[in-house]
């Protein structure tokens, strides 16, 4: 599925996103910047040791905030790792830190000249944000970056699961 937004496209699909070849490919990273599962041991598996020594350089990142390194060894030019919110009941400012880690994420794009970006669905594994929810914060942080920034020609969602694709299209579908 697909969604124009001023001259940018938004693009659902279901797929692996160590595999992406867009500029960037986000990672949903912990604050400390090491290792974990879900996306973040894909991408360190498939990128290899390099991004770990960048991360490990740069040191940690807050909630909603976002860093950049070099992709090693995948087709994507840059790892840009932000880190979501872990969810307790809504209540603890989870949309707004959510919603943060897509704008820096998008923003740090944007400074660094990367026209593609690809994300995963962040806070919604280990981070126990519910799935719907999540859709609809990171849909219309996208939706509201792309209509107030230029720079950035394609956003791609890589949702893991047929389920997680159902999800994000019935929310885009709504909110375009
Ligand atoms: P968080 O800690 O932010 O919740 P996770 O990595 O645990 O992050 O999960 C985020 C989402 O990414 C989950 O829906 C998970 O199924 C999905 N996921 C795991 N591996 C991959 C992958 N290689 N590509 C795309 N999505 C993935």
């Amino acid at each position: 599925m697909e969604a124009k937004v001023n001259n940018s496209r938004i693009s659902l699909a279901r797929g692996d996103i160590t595999e992406e070849a867009t500029d960037a490919i986000v990672n949903a990273a912990n604050s400390r910047l090491i290792g974990g599962g879900g996306v973040d041991g894909a991408i360190h598996r498939a990128g290899g040791p390099e991004i770990m020594a960048e991360c490990r350089k740069i040191g940690g990142c807050p909630a909603g905030g976002a860093v950049i390194t070099t992709a090693g060894r995948l087709k994507a030019k840059k790892v840009i790792h932000t880190v979501g919110p872990i969810y307790k009941d809504g209540k603890h400012q989870e949309a707004e830190l959510l919603a943060s880690a897509y704008f820096s994420s998008l923003k740090l794009a944007v400074d660094h000249g990367l026209k593609s970006i690809s994300f995963p669905s962040i806070s919604t594994g280990a981070y126990g944000y519910p799935v719907e929810d999540a859709a609809e914060v990171a849909l219309k942080a996208v939706i509201s970056f792309l209509s107030a920034n230029k720079g950035i020609d394609l956003v791609r969602f890589v949702l893991f699961s047929d389920a997680d694709l159902k999800t994000y299209a019935g929310v885009l579908k709504k909110l375009t």
